[in-house]
């Protein structure tokens, strides 16, 4: 709860703060005190508080109030920060994310424009702009790795089937993996040794007779 508090509450936190951290300085340390101390000081609290886990929740519009809301036309739950460069038009519900990566599974090298994706996301996107004439349409966005589904909530419903379903499958083929695997062993170092420096003799034969 005070996560959320501070979280809805950073940006008048931050305002308020350099003039606190004078008052304090100026009271606790006068004979150390001067403005750019304060500033630094008060310059790194405000980095760390935005580091902070407890602070990167993010703003509902609800929390944002309701000149926010009627500014951009934003459902209670939209987290989208309008106006921003990177906003979307539409609003979004916090989207919900795997902690595991695509980076954590993918083999195939493929992954390098999207690593430090989550490997599966999922967010509700409102479409609401000038509603009168275009209505409003909820759609669901479920992405995974690089890639981007936008559907409709019954597309969606669909989708969750289907991983389910996926789901139980996984957990039969994860079940036999661990069965499967305990025949697994470690080979002996002085065999593969010697058979690689066998592999490097034939290959190095080869070479000299192409030579
Ligand atoms: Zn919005």
């Amino acid at each position: 709860m005070a996560d959320r508090i501070l979280g809805a509450s950073l940006e008048r936190v931050t305002a308020a703060l350099p003039d606190a951290i004078k008052q304090a300085m100026q009271a606790a340390i006068p004979e150390t005190y001067t403005p750019e101390l304060a500033a630094q000081f008060a310059e790194a609290m405000i980095t760390e508080l935005r580091k902070s886990p407890a602070t990167s929740q993010p703003i509902t519009a609800a929390e944002r109030g309701t000149e926010w809301t009627l500014r951009w036309g934003c459902p209670d739950f939209c987290i989208e920060e309008h106006g921003q460069p990177h906003a979307l038009e539409s609003h979004s519900t916090a989207p919900i994310k795997t902690s595991l990566r695509v980076a954590d599974l993918d083999c195939s090298g493929y992954s390098d424009n999207g690593e430090n994706l989550p490997w599966m996301t999922a967010q509700v996107v409102v479409a609401n702009d000038k509603a009168q004439a275009y209505g409003r349409e909820t759609r669901v966005w479920l992405g995974y790795g690089v890639h981007l589904a936008e559907v409709s909530p019954g597309k969606a419903r669909e989708a969750l089937a289907t991983l389910h379903g996926f789901c139980a499958e996984l957990e039969a083929v994860v079940d036999q993996a661990d069965e499967i695997a305990k025949d697994d062993f470690e080979g002996d170092p002085e065999i593969a040794a010697a058979h690689e420096e066998a592999e490097y003799r034939r290959i190095k034969r080869i070479s000299e007779a192409a030579a």
